[in-house]
């Protein structure tokens, strides 16, 4: 007997149909004799529409009342799957974040996990009850008010739980199969991953890829915990993402696996370019820059310096698109102090990275990678690597045929067509 804890997404509790399919789902894992724990998110596109009402009685909620409204969503679907559950003759009892001891801090709208202290879920697990979770919500301790942890935060949920109650899988169900050398939608022989590195896969999620989100894959890497990502439509086992010194569940003891160089491709199509043209070539002024843009909020991904030739320099970076036109203006009004000449602003382009711990041990894969663009007679914009990762920034309109011809040229792809069910990966 095992203990599992299963988190359902939005898109697999959408309507009551499917709240009747999960809960089925959750009843074959207790039948197979297991404890079941579930963490789950609100209906559908239940978490957006509440947004938008909000927005519309206010232009800027309240933190705390946005935080009481949000945390409603998963309050609904938790209540109507343990009824299902009960209805198939299964003892189930709902919790909400703070009644389940999912601790935060007191940051409204994107708030940490501190503690989880899940004495009421372990009572009803003694007494033979599945537990559901309300997912994406806690409890801070010094303001006594109800918090919510961010867009995607029942991954966090999910995998916190497995932790604390020391679960010996968290499986996250999505509407995708698992988690993919690329994205399907866009390169259609993308293949599924059997299992991924959860460093691997923390670039993967922060170059793109949407299936895991990126703070519950680190919240796993720290705890130890084994994620299992799979579909709610298809009873196929998913991908696993394995921490260090993990072994794939599925893998014959001591079989040592080949691994391959790369384990994927990720595209994004979310972030924009700023170059700050004309900046005196002389120390500070990077700081100054980016102090600036810091200052913004916005959150810098890549950044390249040109050689000066004249005694001038320019910058370029990328920033998420939502974060570019407040980086503009804090810069445009710093222009004199800062000496730059001018900024320029592009949004048409489109990031491709490539993930792999085997780059580490193995050379030529930048070679292979930069070869196979130029093959396809692609421009390269901006380069930046890491040690398991190679990106480059391309025109928008180049970068699904580009992420093609790269997937193809390190051998990933498949024989057949990837299924995508629904696709939103939640
Ligand atoms: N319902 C929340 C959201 O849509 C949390 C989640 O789905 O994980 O962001
Ligand atoms: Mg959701």
């Amino acid at each position: 007997m095992a203990l599992i804890v299963q988190k359902y997404g939005g898109s697999s509790v959408a309507d009551a149909e499917s709240i009747k399919r999960v809960a089925k789902r959750i009843v074959d894992t207790r039948r197979a004799g297991h404890d079941v724990v579930v963490a789950v998110s609100a209906m559908g596109d239940t978490t957006d529409e509440l947004l938008d009402l909000a927005n519309e009685v206010a232009p800027i909620p309240a933190p705390r009342e946005l935080d009481m409204l949000l945390s409603s969503g998963e309050r609904i679907s938790m209540a109507l799957l343990a009824m299902a559950i009960h209805s198939m003759g299964f003892e189930a009892r709902s919790f909400t974040g703070s009644q389940a001891g999912m601790i935060t801090d007191s940051q409204h709208g994107a708030a940490r996990i501190v503690d989880v202290t899940p004495i009421r879920l372990r009572e009803a697990l003694d007494e033979g009850a599945i537990v559901i979770v309300a997912g994406f919500q806690g409890f801070n301790r010094d303001t006594r008010d109800i918090t919510t942890l961010g867009r995607g935060g029942s991954d966090t949920t999910a995998v916190a739980l497995a932790a604390a109650l020391s679960a010996d899988v968290c499986e996250i169900y999505s509407d995708v199969d698992g988690i993919f050398t690329a994205d399907p939608r866009v390169i259609p022989k993308a293949q599924k991953l059997d299992h991924v590195s959860s460093e691997e896969m923390l670039e993967l999620a922060a170059n793109g890829a949407k299936v895991l989100y990126i703070r519950a894959v680190e919240y796993a890497r720290r705890h130890g915990v084994l994620i299992h990502a799979r579909s709610t439509f298809s009873s196929s086992e998913g991908t696993y993402v394995l921490g260090e010194g993990m072994k794939n569940p599925r893998e014959a003891e001591g079989a040592a696996m080949e691994e391959p160089i790369v384990a994927g491709v990720a595209t994004d199509f979310g972030q924009a370019k700023i170059t700050v043209s004309g900046v005196p070539d002389v120390p500070g002024k990077a700081a100054e820059i980016f102090k600036i843009v810091a200052k913004s909020g916005a959150n810098v991904d890549m950044i390249v310096q040109n050689v000066s030739a004249t005694g001038r320099t320019d910058i370029s970076f990328t920033v998420p698109k939502a974060d570019a036109a407040a980086a503009l203006k804090a810069l445009a009004g710093e222009q004199t102090e800062v000496g730059f000449q001018n900024l320029i602003h592009d949004d048409q382009i489109g990031k491709l990275s490539v993930v792999g711990a085997g780059m580490r041990t193995h050379s030529g894969v930048s070679a292979t990678l930069f070869e196979a663009l130029s093959s396809g007679g692609i421009n390269i914009e901006m380069i930046s690597t890491s040690e398991i990762r190679i990106s480059v920034v391309l025109r928008d309109t180049d970068l699904a045929e580009a992420a093609r011809t790269v997937h193809t040229a390190y051998g990933l792809d498949g024989d057949a067509e990837a299924t995508v069910h629904a696709g939103s990966g939640r």
